[in-house]
């Protein structure tokens, strides 16, 4: 019997599971929490034969979105705009439609895009249509700041006879009514005189309810849902409830997050948590800065989860403390700078201070430097290749990872091989470990450049 079963731990920690492993003391038991098996969903597909399709929902890869932040009219620049995500890793990208001038554009834009454009429409059910007839590949749509029904209707009807897929958003603050006085009342006393507590949730997912079945009513499943809210404890609530509800794929995003600084932090603690308990088949961070941020960290997270299969390096850097010997943070930016755009198969690259725990690193690493007393001793895949002065650890950490990557690529090595434990070398030997055994005499201070 597994002794680890014994302990509490779950089956599918493999190593744990090992028959060989030694038993824990019950100090050391723990039980791990798996992620959650993907919720199903139906699935949509995003597209056309000239920018590819991109499917949602079922098994499809969980995609990253993000919306231009320029003006549609302004079509050279959209389309730079839109090339630029793409670029980056972008699946799909939303453009605004506010006025006819932007849906205008929208025909030379989708012949000079890389990937499927998603219209967002509010207010305006001519704007939707003039998308779709541009040849716009979905729809996102607010029925609710739609008032006239048939004009939702008609936009269902052409969306059906394209094939084109809608978006259906409650977005927490274009949900309680604006124009109507009386009505805003009647709706919010409503709820908040029968949910307590829970009221906002019971609200989006009532609308998402009543814009649902106008689309059930013409026979259009051809959706996705979002139901975004700047407050992060509320979106992970409110699409937990979404998804015991609806099979629909679901827009999973924290609105108005603020800043990088701030939104980075408010999204991926909602994201973060919905996606390891299985909901969520596709995402929008957002941010009130260059928005190639939102493409980037979207993808980063879906990569850290594990949803995603990585492309480009894998960079793994100490925070560094009073042992460190080298400029470690520009050495860490510079390999992100030329490396992030350059190699393009999940490398693991760890770049680390010293010998504390620069060995168990780039044991786990294909390519890795621990640095010392103004020096780095980089690995390949746990094999020491080379003892460099700080001036050329840049250059030979480089050129060992573009190496490794053209073997990797003409099948001569395999990424995430370990192929020897590292065994530390004597801390006041050939790399110290700090300034103190300098003074002391222990170690020379190399000067950078000199070797
Ligand atoms: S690896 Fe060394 S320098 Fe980096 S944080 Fe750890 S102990 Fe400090």
């Amino acid at each position: 019997m597994c002794v680890n079963s014994i302990r509490g731990i779950v089956a599918n920690d493999t190593t744990a599971c090992d028959p060989n492993a030694r038993p824990l003391s019950k100090r050391c038991a723990y039980t791990r929490h798996p992620m959650l098996e993907r919720r199903k969903t139906r699935q949509i597909t995003i597209g056309d034969d000239r920018v590819g399709r991109v499917r949602m929902g079922g098994d499809a890869p969980i995609s990253v979105q993000t919306m231009t932040a320029g003006y549609t009219h302004d079509i050279d620049a959209c389309v730079a705009e839109i090339e630029r995500y793409a670029k980056a890793g972008a699946d799909v990208v939303r453009v605004a439609v506010p006025e006819r001038k932007d849906t205008e554009a929208l025909r030379h834009i989708l012949a000079q895009v890389s990937v499927p454009i998603v219209a967002d429409v509010h207010f305006h059910y001519q704007r939707a249509l003039e998308a779709i007839e541009a040849g716009v590949h979905k729809i996102r749509l607010n029925p609710g700041n739609i008032t006239d029904r048939e004009q939702v209707n008609q936009v269902i009807d052409a969306c059906k006879e394209r094939g084109i897929p809608i978006r259906v958003g409650v977005n927490e603050g274009s949900i309680i009514e604006r124009k109507d006085k009386l009505r805003r009342a009647e709706e919010l006393g409503k709820f908040f005189a029968s949910h307590k507590s829970g009221h906002m949730i019971a609200l989006m997912i009532a609308k998402l309810e009543e814009y649902l079945d106008i689309f059930d009513a013409r026979d259009f499943h051809d959706v996705a849902i979002s139901a975004k809210s700047m407050d992060a404890a509320l979106v992970i609530d409110v699409y937990t409830e979404i998804s015991k509800r609806f099979d629909y794929p679901l827009h999973l995003g924290v609105t108005h997050a603020g800043p990088r600084d701030t939104g980075a932090i408010r999204s991926i603690a909602a994201l973060s948590t919905l996606l390891a308990n299985g909901v969520g088949d596709t995402l929008r961070i957002s941010y009130a800065s260059d928005h190639l941020d939102e493409v980037k960290d979207g993808l980063e997270l879906l990569y850290c989860l594990g949803k995603r299969e990585r492309k480009g390096i894998d960079l793994i850097a100490c925070p560094t403390c009073g042992r460190i010997q080298v400029d470690l943070f520009t050495l860490v930016k510079e390999v992100e700078r030329i490396l992030m755009p350059e190699i393009t198969l999940p490398l693991k690259v760890a770049v680390m201070g010293c010998i504390v725990n620069g060995p168990g690193e780039a044991e786990g690493a294909d390519v890795a430097v621990f640095a010392g007393d103004r020096r780095g001793i980089i690995y390949v895949q746990g094999q020491r290749v080379a003892n460099v002065p700080e001036a050329e650890i840049l250059d030979r950490l480089l050129l060992e990872c573009r190496e490794f990557e053209a073997k990797v690529k003409r099948g001569e090595a395999t990424l995430g091989q370990k192929l020897v434990t590292i065994v530390p070398p004597d801390p006041i030997g050939e790399l110290g470990s700090g300034v103190a055994k300098i003074r002391a005499g222990f170690v020379e201070q190399i000067t950078i450049g000199k070797t």
